[in-house]
């Protein structure tokens, strides 16, 4: 049973997936336990899993059988039902609707690597080709109006499994997150004539204080108001509303920039669980001039305390100038080596 919940008050979405409680905790065991339980995503044991829905070669082909470098998996112990019958949706006080969507795990790599930023640059963008085509694929299907893709690392950001895996839950709602991106962006466009995440890229590059990487594709930077310590976010510099329509090349782009990143949070702040995700405009749409997909990288190097829970806003203990001087340079402002 899941079932989507609006709060009343906050008109946020809750998800109530009881079944979710079932599911396995690798992070828990010992590392003995761990190193000798038997890992369900290793290329050798698709039987230990529900039956592949795409899998990819290493030259990025859909193949139904043979040597898979990334395999897409139904979630074992979905937060969502994948069902054709609905059970009708309540519209009084208490407003709810039956848990309907769609729940995948994208699996990295066929062998047990734990680490993203260990697999190959060509590999990330098998990842990122999977990520694309799953999207566009549930964008035919009238359930739905959202695909939200995320990635948990590390059991401080909520991973159960420690082989590399990504996941990918579409819903008929579209998520409050994406919604107020969605609202404010357009507001912004009413208001200037022009897209606020455009006008992001151009000022973060004009006064580079922020900026953490960039190549003729993508810009990276962490955010005038990052809400994480070192949160950073991607964006192409080419205006695009729907990720699903990301070309080969640039996915390329993405992955190897994804993984520098990535690569030096690891290396620089110790190691950081983290989690990734993609926002993108919602399917019923194909081209929106005020809204631009994007990846925000959140490295968990701080607890949501009890202000945070109370007040729905962060208070961030290291400057986003001074985390993008240190993704940048690998030091701190100052000189001091990390
Ligand atoms: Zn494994
Ligand atoms: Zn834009
Ligand atoms: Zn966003």
């Amino acid at each position: 049973m899941s079932e989507f919940r609006k709060d009343p008050l906050s008109d946020h979405w809750v998800i109530i997936a009881p079944n979710r409680a079932e599911r396995p905790e690798q992070f828990g065991l010992g590392s003995l336990e761990r190193s000798t339980g038997r890992c369900p995503f290793c290329r050798g044991h698709e039987a230990d899993t529900p039956a592949q829905t795409a899998a990819y070669s290493a030259t990025g082909r859909l193949i139904d059988q043979g040597p898979w470098q990334v395999r897409v998996i139904p979630n074992k112990f979905p937060a969502v039902e994948n069902v054709r019958e609905q059970r009708p949706e309540q519209r009084d006080f208490f407003r709810s609707r039956h848990g309907v969507g769609v729940h995948e795990v994208i699996i990295e790599c066929p062998d047990h690597v734990t680490a993203f930023s260990h697999l190959s640059d060509q590999q990330i963008s098998l990842v990122f080709q999977a990520y694309r085509d799953r999207m566009a694929y549930w964008r035919g299907d009238p359930r739905l109006a959202y695909a939200q893709i995320f990635k948990n690392s590390g059991a401080s950001a909520g991973a159960s499994l420690e082989h590399a895996h990504s996941q990918l839950i579409a819903t008929p709602v579209v998520p409050t997150q994406i919604e107020n991106e969605l609202v404010r962006s357009a507001d912004y466009f009413q208001q200037h004539g022009r897209c606020v995440f455009c006008e992001m890229i151009r000022r973060e590059l004009a006064d580079p204080i922020r900026l953490v990487e960039q190549t003729e594709q993508f810009v990276a930077f962490c955010p005038f108001a990052s809400q994480f310590p070192y949160e950073t976010w991607i964006l192409p510099r080419q205006h695009g509303s729907h990720f699903e329509f990301t070309e080969d090349g640039r996915l390329v782009g993405l992955a190897v920039m994804l993984r520098k990143i990535l690569g030096r949070m690891e290396h620089l702040l110790n190691d950081p669980g983290f989690n990734y995700l993609i926002h993108t405009a919602p399917f019923g749409s194909t081209h929106l001039s005020h809204y631009h997909w994007h990846v925000e990288i959140l490295p968990r190097v701080s607890n949501t305390a009890g202000f945070e829970w109370g007040a729905g806003d962060y208070i961030n203990m290291v400057t986003p100038e001074q985390a993008a001087h240190v993704l940048r340079f690998g030091r701190e402002p100052d000189g001091r080596q990390t």
